[in-house]
């Protein structure tokens, strides 16, 4: 063996075995790894710990940050005093000098004595400053890229005996290793940091856009029910003037007292929708469970939407005869959904018909309210039962209307523990089918109703 520099025997109190400094090198830089949190700190543990195992008077890192072909001081171990400061400023191109060249090279570079080679006769100068003779410089790579070098700087020449290469290789290759894997980390702690910001940030959203709603929902139920009032007002003062108590009525004041107590009605139905909507989100509409059977209820739709009905469109309905069956549930409620529909069919169909069906199934009572109107494209049919939607948003469009009642009825049927389906095509008309148990259970009822 060609005497190292290094060699173990130099410094008193390292084991000579090489073997075994191989174990306590792996050792130190293992616990490195778990000392150590970011790859910097892995470096100068690992390098504090290991320098002297070595035998070297002074050690050095070099790390290579981004694309930079440039790199920086990672980590120094005993540097003379007065070059320390100098140490963080200084830069290493990759391929130039032993350190440049481990990097660049990915091989380990060996200088057995700097005042031997006449192409290093820039160098004597430091040595002589630092107190080194000999260095080792050696990459620290991962398989899959180089990320700098290590010097090891040691005070007497020599070269290096190969199990001595070896051991400098396994401590550059472990450094390597561990410093990779502690960037790895460090990524995801900061990556975990930042997921943990923004969903603070989401929360604190969701807590606003809570808010917002709360205030919007109190917002149109107090003005719904300053605006009920006086309404309900007016149209009490207009019926008195319909049936004559103030006096007889000429034809003309007859139809324009119509035309207003039509209007009133109409007013106060979107006033009570959307009293009704916001005492639904809020968990306040309570169900009026009765016994009654289903055809009753279609029946009674059928009826409260008669005048609805435009001239030339035909009514079909299918309402089998036979012995009363009964559903247990909210029938006031199950009537509104089904007027719902059928406004809405009437007002949808200018030609053609429209069709009302009941049956009762197993467990529930199934209704469908179908016309042959101008139907709704695919890419509508969630969106026509959210509040305020509708197919035609614009302030031209044809069919008046609110953009609550599908909202609603679709509630209404879920708190019965039913639901609202649509099939529908441009053109080919719709058909809304309304399921309900026939047995409501509050257990089958969501806590509070979401729309949508
Ligand atoms: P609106 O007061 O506008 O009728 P709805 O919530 O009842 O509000 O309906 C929402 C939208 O769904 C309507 O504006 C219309 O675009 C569409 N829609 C509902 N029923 C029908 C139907 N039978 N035929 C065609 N479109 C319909």
């Amino acid at each position: 063996m060609i005497r190292a520099p290094y060699s173990a025997s130099d410094t008193a109190g390292i084991p000579s075995d090489a073997s075994i400094r191989e174990l306590v090198a792996v050792r130190e830089i293992v616990h490195a790894f778990l000392t150590a949190d970011r790859p910097q700190d892995v470096y100068q543990f690992a390098l504090d710990r290991v320098s002297p195992l070595v035998g070297a008077a002074f050690a050095s890192i070099y790390t290579i940050e981004g694309d930079d072909d440039v790199m920086r001081l990672a980590a120094s171990y005993n540097w003379p005093e007065r070059f320390r400061p100098f140490l963080g400023q200084m830069r290493v191109r990759v391929g130039l000098g032993p350190s440049g060249q481990a990097a660049g090279e990915r091989r380990a570079i060996q200088v057995p004595d700097v005042f031997a080679d006449p192409s290093l006769a820039d160098w004597q100068e430091v040595a002589t400053e630092l107190g080194f003779r000999a260095l080792v410089a050696l990459p620290l790579q991962t398989p899959a890229r180089v990320l700098g070098a290590v010097t090891f700087y040691f005070e007497k020449p020599g070269h290096l005996a190969v199990e001595e290469r070896g051991l400098l290789q396994i401590v550059a290759d472990q450094m390597a290793a561990t410093a990779e894997k502690a960037s790895m980390i460090d990524d995801l702690r900061r990556a975990n940091g930042a997921l943990l910001e923004s969903n603070a940030q989401l929360e604190q959203q969701y807590v606003a856009v809570m808010e917002a709603r709360r205030l919007k929902d109190e917002f149109l139920s107090n003005i719904s029910h300053e605006l009920r009032t006086p309404l309900t007002a007016l149209l009490g003062y207009a019926y008195l003037l319909q049936e004559e108590m103030s006096g007889p009525l000429t034809d003309d004041q007859r139809k324009t007292l119509s035309h207003m107590t039509s209007s009133s009605e109409r007013l106060l139905e979107l006033i009570e929708d959307l009293l009704e909507l916001t005492a639904l989100r809020r968990g306040e509409v309570r169900v009026q469970v009765e016994l009654f059977d289903p055809r009753t209820a279609l029946e009674s739709a059928l009826a409260a939407t008669a005048s609805d009905r435009p001239v030339g469109i035909q009514l079909h309905t299918e309402i089998p005869d036979g012995p009363p069956r009964w559903i247990r549930s909210d029938r006031q409620k199950v009537v509104k959904i089904l007027s719902k529909l059928l406004g809405n069919a009437y007002k949808f169909t200018s030609q053609g018909e429209v069709r009302a069906t009941v049956q009762v199934l197993n467990d529930l009572a199934r209704f469908t309210v179908s016309d042959t109107g101008i139907g709704i494209p695919s890419t509508a049919h969630q969106l026509v039962f959210d509040e305020f939607r509708q197919v035609d948003g614009s302030t031209t469009r044809q069919y008046g209307g609110s953009g609550l009642g599908l909202a609603l009825s679709r509630q209404l049927a879920r708190l019965l523990g039913g639901d609202i389906q649509l099939e529908s095509a441009p053109h080919e008309g719709s058909s809304f089918v309304v399921e309900i148990p026939l047995e409501f259970s509050s257990e089958l009822q969501p806590a509070v109703v979401q729309p949508g």
